[in-house]
Formats: structure tokens, C-alpha cells, sequence
């Protein structure tokens, strides 16, 4: 636990507290895509004063993480680190504060979506899966994706080949209106909405139709 007893802080004085902490108390869920595990303690600098009955910590903690590059799928490991931590806690004079849940949450807030494990990281080849920041495989990559053949049957041929005429008992559906007597109205109503947004229509229409007679 990361601790402060407020009543071992002088005044005008901060009062710094360095220190380690299992980074267990992170939490990291065990399904966390990408992966991510701990690789370290959590590691803080802090310095605390009061401000009347009030504690204000500033400070920085950090924890290395376990995960695996975004581009080239490399196991990687990365600090995360927040510089600028600042907590305020009111009334707190001659008590022991626990600032274990505020770090925490700190620091996974700091943790971003995906990981590099470079800003320039070359990724995976696309035709032989060859990590081209280890080694070049000689591919040749503009091939990749050959360009598509004209003649080929295209797999958009299988949507003609579905039959998509409309279903004309779907029209008779409404005429049983039993049931849905309530459904009814509102449809109404929309179709009435509907309506008066059409007349309206016509009306900008014609203010736009003004434009072409100024030229
Ligand atoms: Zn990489
Ligand atoms: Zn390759």
C-alpha cells in the first residue's frame, strides 16, 4: 500500500515519500488485448504537503508492462509512466491516507490502446509473415495484391445470381390490422411529420431557385 501519515508532515515542508509498490494491485485482466502483463514493481516519487487540514500529493509512479508490438507482433516491454500526479484530499490532519487506489488508477489510465516497439517499427511482411525489422525476406510486395483479371468471374457474379424480387404479400400484411390497431396511429403520425416536412421543402426550393436568376 502507498501510505501517508499526514501527521509526519512538517510544515512548509513537503514531505517526500519514494518507494515500490507490487504492481499485483494493478489488476491487469488476464484477457487484455493486446496482451498486457506486469514486468515490474510499480515504482513512485512523491512528495506531499498540507494545506491547512488538507493533503496535496504531487509526483510521478511508473510500471513496466509486458505486451507485444502492434505492427511486427514482437514481445515487447514498455514502461508506463505519469510525470504529473497531483491528488488533494480535504481533512485529513493526524490520519493515514492511502493513495494505493489513486496511482493505480493513474497509471491505467496512462496505458495506451496499442503498443510499437518503435516509432519506426518496419512490421510484417504481407506475403511471408517475415519480421522485416530482423531480416529482409526479398518479396516482392507491390505483388502482393496482383491486380484483378477482367475476364475472372468476380465474386459480386453471386448477388445477380440471387433472386431479389420484391414480395408482393408483403403489401397485404397491413389490410390485417387487427392486432396492431395501436401500431396504426403512430404510423400516422410519422407519415403526417413526413408530410409537412415535404411541404416545407418546396418552400427552400424556391429561395434556392433565386440564385440562378442573379447570374
Ligand atoms: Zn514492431
Ligand atoms: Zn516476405
Amino acid at each position: 500500500m502507498i501510505v501517508i501519515n499526514t501527521s509526519h508532515i512538517l510544515p512548509d515542508t513537503p514531505y517526500l515519500l519514494d518507494g515500490t509498490e507490487s504492481s499485483d494491485v494493478l489488476e491487469l485482466p488476464a484477457d487484455a488485448d493486446p496482451p498486457l502483463a506486469p514486468a515490474g514493481d510499480i515504482t513512485y516519487h512523491l512528495s506531499a504537503v498540507m494545506a491547512g487540514a488538507d493533503l496535496i500529493v504531487t509526483g510521478s509512479a511508473s510500471v513496466p508492462l509486458a505486451t507485444v508490438c502492434a505492427r511486427c507482433l514482437d514481445d515487447i516491454r514498455v514502461p508506463i509512466t505519469v510525470k504529473n500526479l497531483c491528488f488533494h484530499f480535504e481533512k485529513v490532519r493526524d490520519l493515514e491516507v492511502d493513495l494505493t487506489d489513486d496511482v493505480r488508477e493513474e497509471l491505467l489510465l496512462a496505458i495506451p490502446s496499442c503498443f510499437y516497439c518503435s516509432p519506426d517499427c518496419k512490421g510484417i511482411c504481407p506475403v511471408c509473415g517475415a519480421n522485416l525489422n530482423h531480416a529482409s525476406c526479398g518479396c516482392d510486395r507491390d505483388q502482393a495484391e496482383p491486380e484483378p483479371d477482367p475476364a475472372a468471374p468476380s465474386p459480386w457474379d453471386q448477388l445477380d445470381a440471387l433472386n431479389l424480387a420484391p414480395e408482393k404479400p408483403a403489401k397485404k400484411a397491413p389490410a390485417t390490422a387487427e392486432k396492431p390497431a395501436k401500431k396504426a396511429p403512430a404510423k400516422k403520425k410519422t407519415a403526417g411529420a413526413a408530410e409537412t416536412l415535404a411541404k416545407k421543402a418546396p418552400a427552400k426550393k424556391k429561395s434556392g431557385g433565386r440564385a440562378p436568376k442573379k447570374d
